[in-house]
């Protein structure tokens, strides 16, 4: 059913966003993957997705915090492939602080890239969408779109305002075979989680075992991270023509942490 879609995945040089591509790979769709990083590694990783999948993989070097650049990136893909079917919003990245003392350039940019990114990638990839009468936009929100936690203003505020935008546009895209849904893991674990561990120890004052025990799974009632797997087979599900009917859902895969 997804063989020969076309997706953009942002922020799939790592973590969720790369086994979001490798996800949408496996099932024969043509993948962009976007990011930063080692460009040799990430040639490794794009000509991998190929080997693995027999699929067509191409790397943009767009940067989630320009504006031009993410437009530019959904004309690429679209004169590459043809289309962009599928649109994950997943880019993002994390700043912990107390708010009196938040970096001004930190909320900029995490503001930029985990929410008006997406804003930029919806705005340019919906046209086509709509003249083709189907079209699917994932975002890759967090448990932080729907609850807060103390020291991380930018990323909560950013999250929200994810839930908000993914709502509004399911509205103004329901009749047009567009589906726009918002998942919310809660901690997996990638580089991300794992670069905001030290932050975290100076922050609250605690040992590395303390914050990984009481800080991170103290929130998931599993007492076990979310993987990168779970949640790329989410995304798949939410591609699909089963799922026409999600749409506007703010979708949490969080091992319980928003039940309580
Ligand atoms: P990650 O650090 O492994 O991956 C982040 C990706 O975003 C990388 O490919 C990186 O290069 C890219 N990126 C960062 N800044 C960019 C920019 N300016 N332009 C283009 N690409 C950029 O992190 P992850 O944990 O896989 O996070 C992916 C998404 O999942 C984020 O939106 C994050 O907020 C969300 N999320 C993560 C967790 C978690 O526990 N890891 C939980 C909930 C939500």
């Amino acid at each position: 059913m997804l063989k020969g879609k076309n997706a953009v995945v942002t922020g799939s040089t790592s973590g969720i966003g790369l086994a979001i591509a490798r996800a949408y790979a496996s099932k024969g769709m043509n993948v962009t993957i976007n990011g930063f990083g080692d460009a040799a590694a990430i040639e490794a990783e794009r000509a991998k997705i190929t080997a693995d999948f027999g699929v067509q993989a191409a790397y943009s070097g767009a940067d989630m915090s320009k504006a031009a650049e993410i437009a530019q990136m959904i004309a690429d893909a679209e004169k590459r492939f043809g289309s962009v079917d599928v649109l994950v919003n997943n880019a993002g990245i994390q700043f912990v602080s107390p708010v009196e003392e938040f970096p001004l350039e930190k909320w900029d940019q995490i503001i930029a890239i985990n929410l008006s990114a997406a804003f930029h990638a919806i705005r340019a990839a919906v046209p086509g969408m709509k003249a083709r009468k189907w079209g699917r936009i994932i975002n890759t929100a967090s448990a932080h779109a729907l609850v807060a936690s103390p020291f991380k203003s930018a990323y909560v505020a950013a999250k929200h305002g994810i839930a908000g935008l993914t709502k509004t546009v399911a509205l103004e895209t329901a009749q047009f075979g567009i589906t726009v849904n918002a998942i919310c893991p809660g901690y997996v674990w990638t580089p991300l989680v794992e670069k905001q561990i030290p932050e975290t120890m100076k922050a609250r004052g605690l040992t590395e075992e303390q914050v990984k025990k009481d800080v991170l799974l103290a929130a998931q009632p599993t007492k076990e991270f979310v993987t990168v797997e779970q949640v790329a087979a989410f995304a798949c599900f939410l591609a699909t023509d089963e799922a026409a009917s999600i749409t506007g859902a703010i979708l949490p895969i969080d091992g319980g942490w928003t039940a309580e």
